[in-house]
């Protein structure tokens, strides 16, 4: 199909409630009067000249509709732009690999892993939509072997609306463009995010990683019933160690902090085996190393009983490693979960766990509470390895030092529990960063540890510690002047508008 369709709001439309959701059930478009579904670029920049002759500011553009907060799906939007039917991939000779940017995770790993042997190193979870995804930084189990998926970034297909009294129009940007302003626009899409500077149709790279052969996932569960504050610094102590470790980036490793209620705590370490290598050969330099590592764990061996988890459908013992396919590997740890009510918030870091933090962690995963907080966790990956030879400045992702990311997760049911996971999620949060201000802050910390949050896991809570420029330097630092002076020039009318985007004509230094 070509151009767009538009869904006017009806009652007998079936389509149209499942088009004002996404993945977290707390948002929900209900005042909304259009879907416009778009098929190609020149429909996308139509749609966006009739929605925003109409609605005006309140057209919210919306890919896969995982946005962990409101700025897709809220009692303002008024017209959704919906780019999820453009989901090719292909290659282009001039400008490389290509994905639109109606995509998801699972779709883009299948395409470029099938007919060109390449990979994204960009999240797992595969019903993640890469309009959002991949202009926010795209990370995930590659992340320390190849970087953010934003490294590899090479040209941005986009419609921008720069001047109300003319039509949208589409344009191609990349670090080559011959204008200045379409360089910054380029760039700002290194990680500046969705939903600032027009519409994305088509991402392009000149190159991607090869993917790799295989990979061993060796996953580890330790009982709650063992866990001390101490034996949980020793983990964390552990990991961090990982994460830190120089030689080993093709490990990447998920830390599961689930709340006591859950059960257990797990460790889950992928370690890739690349092209033409002997699985064999790998095996015996990074995962036996690995696995003794584990074994002399004083925590490990207080696990009395082997705990046991399930890992791809087999029922293993605590700490066991499989070798699959990287193509088994990927789908095994593609689960996105179910669309339920959440509430997250991240965190980078340079070190380890001072033992201040560790104490609070163990305080708050092991609180009782009127909910189940069994659900609840706090995610702790392994980052570093390649993102760090990056420099600061080279996308608009500043944090190139740190090697542990953050993200603590609440997920419930039901509306009247709201308020009890937040406070859940918000005290943790805040107790965790009471040294620097409730938040991650690198500017309050003299320690050299924290380096803000990631654009990608959105928390409008950020506005809160001091308003809109201190959230958005959390996730930005020093490049968030750059972002500004790019929205200055290329969405001055601010149609491109949430709770925590970049801000027209305001303070560009
Ligand atoms: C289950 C789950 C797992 C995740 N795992 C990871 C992970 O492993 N690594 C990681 O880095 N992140 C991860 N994320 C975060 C994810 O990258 C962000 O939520 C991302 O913004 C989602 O993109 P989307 O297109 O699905 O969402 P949407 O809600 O559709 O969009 C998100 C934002 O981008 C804007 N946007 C969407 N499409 C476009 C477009 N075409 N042009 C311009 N703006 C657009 C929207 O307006 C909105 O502001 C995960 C999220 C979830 C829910």
């Amino acid at each position: 199909m070509k151009g767009y369709t538009k869904f006017p709001i009806t009652a007998t439309d079936t389509r149209f409630p499942s088009f004002l959701q996404g993945f977290n059930r707390r948002w929900f478009a209900g005042c909304c009067e259009a879907v416009y579904v778009c098929y190609d670029a020149a429909g996308t920049a139509a749609a966006l000249d009739e929605a925003i002759g109409l609605y005006g500011k309140n057209v919210k553009i919306k890919s896969g509709g995982h946005c962990y907060e409101n700025f897709v799906f809220s009692g303002e939007t008024q017209a959704i732009i919906d780019v999820s039917a453009m989901n090719a991939c292909g290659y282009d000779p001039e400008k490389g690999y290509y994905l639109d940017s109606g995509g998801t995770n699972w779709s883009a790993f299948n395409s470029l892993f099938r007919d060109y042997g390449k990979v994204l190193p960009a999240g797992s979870c595969y019903s993640v939509g890469l309009g959002g995804h991949i202009c926010g930084g795209g990370y995930g189990l590659l992340s320390r072997l190849n970087g953010l998926t934003v490294d590899w970034l090479t040209g941005v297909e986009v419609v921008v609306k720069d001047d109300a009294d003319k039509p949208a129009s589409v344009i191609y940007v990349s670090k080559d463009s011959q204008n200045k302003d379409e360089q910054n626009l380029y760039w700002a899409h290194l990680g500046g995010g969705g939903g600032n500077f027009g519409v994305i149709t088509r991402y392009f790279f000149k190159d991607l990683p090869d993917s790799p052969s295989a990979a061993f996932l060796t996953q580890m569960s330790i009982d709650w019933s063992v866990i001390t504050p101490d034996v949980l610094a020793q983990l964390l102590d552990f990991f961090t160690a990982l994460a830190n470790d120089p030689d080993n980036w093709r490990q990447f490793g998920i830390f599961a902090l689930h709340h006591k209620a859950h059960g257990e705590i797990v460790m889950t370490i992928q370690t890739a085996v690349l092209q033409h290598e002997d699985p064999e050969v790998i095996k015996s330099i990074y995962v036996d190393h690995l696995l003794d590592r584990i074994g002399n764990l004083a925590a490990y061996k207080l696990t009395s009983k082997p705990a046991v988890t399930s890992l791809g459908g087999f029922i293993q013992p605590a700490a066991h490693t499989l070798q699959y396919t990287f193509y088994e590997a990927v789908q095994n740890l593609n689960g996105s979960g179910f669309n339920q009510r959440g509430k997250y918030k991240s965190a980078y870091m340079r070190k380890g766990f001072p033992m201040d933090q560790v104490n609070v962690m163990y305080k708050h995963l092991t609180q009782t509470a009127n909910v189940d907080l069994s659900s609840c966790l706090l995610q702790v990956d392994t980052y570093g390895g390649k993102i760090n030879t990056i420099a600061s400045d080279a996308t608009a992702i500043p944090q190139r030092s740190s090697v542990l990311k953050l993200q603590y997760q609440a997920y419930w049911s039901l509306e009247k529990n709201d308020a009890d996971y937040l406070g859940w999620i918000r005290d943790f949060y805040t107790e965790m960063y009471a040294a620097t201000g409730g938040t991650p802050n690198p500017e309050c910390d003299a320690s050299n540890n924290v380096d803000g949050c990631y654009f990608n896991y959105p928390d409008s809570d950020l506005n809160e510690f001091g308003g809109l420029d201190a959230a958005l330097k959390l996730y930005f630092g020093n490049n968030l002047n750059r972002l500004k002076q790019v929205k200055q020039r290329w969405d001055p009318n601010n149609y491109f508008n949430s709770f925590q985007s970049i801000p027209v004509g305001d303070n560009i230094i």
